[in-house]
């Protein structure tokens, strides 16, 4: 493995890193107190490419490898996770699933206005019911004539209020599966799963946009719920073939899951970072608290972390570079990471003492925005089981959620 970075990667990364620091930071707690991020950094972040990294040229994208995306996401996480997670969702589970699975005509409609930034994605499969347990799923699609109509009610919508595309999951109605209105009610498990992806415009009729999640953090973020009233689709905008909607959605999880891992390693680092300058300013007993070996040593263990973490989403990375499986390693890296951050963000407010807990200073809205890592693309738990069920391959014993 050589994870060594290009010129071109390098170059990127100085570029990503200066948009981020004198355009991303001076913005974000406003973000946060606003609970949105301004149209205007959303336009200067699309005129940089940003919208548009995992899209090719030939859309109008900027094409890039994957290493150079995580760097982007790195980058913006350092300063702002929400607006790291509006790049992310739009591009790694939106934009990259259309590309990979959309018809020939979805692409041509939508991959151009994506990757300029005038049509934001969003991803929204998990449901009020339906958290780790996609089996629960009760958003229904039923193809009629040219046209699929879906009825249903998705939670969780990343993006969800600025979106101009939703990639939607539902459970495709056919043998088997009850189709009458009573299902949405219904507990029991679909059986079996015959989930079916769809890229559904903004402004398709019946698609109704929800009001914004109130979360802990990542307040600058729209997240929120969405509605599917006998919304109508045409047949073309189908994702896959019909019923191989759960492989869309692992295959674009697994992808989502290094870039989260990634956010996560760059939040983390900017909150050592913020650390070390308090700790180096901050006076008490006569010295800085820098100076104190207990705070040396929690710092130097906060740091280990943040490079552990990064060497998983490096390794998961380059498997995905050389077209390699990297589910087990996606998971792992989230799981770490993850982890990582909420603890890393949690020492260094011990840091800051009291500072550490007043909106004054950055750490604080670190410390909110990270919690939701361990959730998003799926909870600690979950990567756990795809670890096992991984390691238990081939053996008598079936891992099973
Ligand atoms: C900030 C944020 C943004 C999000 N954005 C999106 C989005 O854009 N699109 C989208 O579709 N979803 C999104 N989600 C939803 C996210 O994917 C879910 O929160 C996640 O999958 C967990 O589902 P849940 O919240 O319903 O928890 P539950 O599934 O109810 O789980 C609750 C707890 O039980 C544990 N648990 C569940 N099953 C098991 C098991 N078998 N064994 C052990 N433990 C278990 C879980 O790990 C968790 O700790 C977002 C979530 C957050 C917080």
């Amino acid at each position: 493995m050589d994870f060594s970075l290009t010129s071109e990667q390098l170059m990127f990364q100085k570029m990503f890193r200066d948009f981020a620091t004198k355009e991303v930071a001076k913005v974000a707690e406003q973000a946060d107190k606003q609970e949105e991020i301004p149209a205007k950094l959303l336009k200067r972040a699309a005129g940089q490419g940003f919208m548009g990294a995992l899209a090719p040229e030939p859309y109008g994208g900027a094409g890039l490898d994957v290493t150079s995306f995580l760097m982007l996401l790195e980058a913006l996480a350092a300063e702002s996770l929400a607006l790291a997670l509006v790049v992310h969702v739009h591009n790694s589970l939106a934009l990259r699933t259309i590309l990979n699975h959309g018809t020939a005509a979805a692409k041509e409609a939508l991959i151009p206005e994506m990757a300029a930034g005038e049509r934001i994605g969003a991803f929204a499969m998990t449901e009020a019911g339906a958290g780790s347990d996609p089996t629960q799923m009760r958003t229904r699609a039923v193809r009629e004539g040219g046209e699929y109509v879906l009825n249903g009610a998705k939670a969780w919508v990343s993006n969800g209020g600025i979106a101009g595309v939703f990639v939607v999951f539902a459970v495709t109605v056919g043998a088997g599966l009850d189709s009458s209105p009573d299902a949405a009610q219904s507990t029991k498990p679909n059986p079996p799963l015959r989930m079916s992806a769809f890229a559904i415009p903004a402004d398709a009729p019946g698609l109704v946009v929800g009001g914004r999640e109130k979360t802990l953090g990542l307040r600058g973020a729209s997240i929120t719920r969405l509605y599917l009233q006998e919304c109508r689709v045409p047949a073309e905008n189908l994702l896959g073939a019909e019923g191989a909607g759960y492989p869309i959605a692992l295959e674009a999880l697994d992808f989502g899951r290094v870039g989260i891992s990634a956010a996560a390693v760059g939040l983390a680092r900017r909150a050592v970072e913020l650390a070390v300058k308090y700790s180096g300013e901050r006076v008490q007993f006569g010295k800085p608290i820098g100076a104190k070996q207990a705070i040396q040593v929690y710092l130097a263990d906060c740091a280990t972390e943040v490079a552990a973490a990064e060497g998983l989403v490096r390794h998961a990375a380059w498997l995905a570079e050389q077209g390699k499986p990297f589910t087990q390693e996606a998971a792992m890296a989230k799981l770490f990471a993850g982890r990582m951050a909420a603890t890393v963000t949690n020492k260094i407010v011990q840091v800051h003492g009291g500072a550490g807990y007043v909106t004054e200073y950055p750490i604080e809205r670190f410390y909110r925005d990270a919690r939701a890592l361990e959730f998003v693309e799926g909870a600690s738990q979950i990567q756990q089981i795809v670890i096992a069920g991984k390691l238990f391959e081939g053996s008598s014993v079936k891992v099973r959620p």
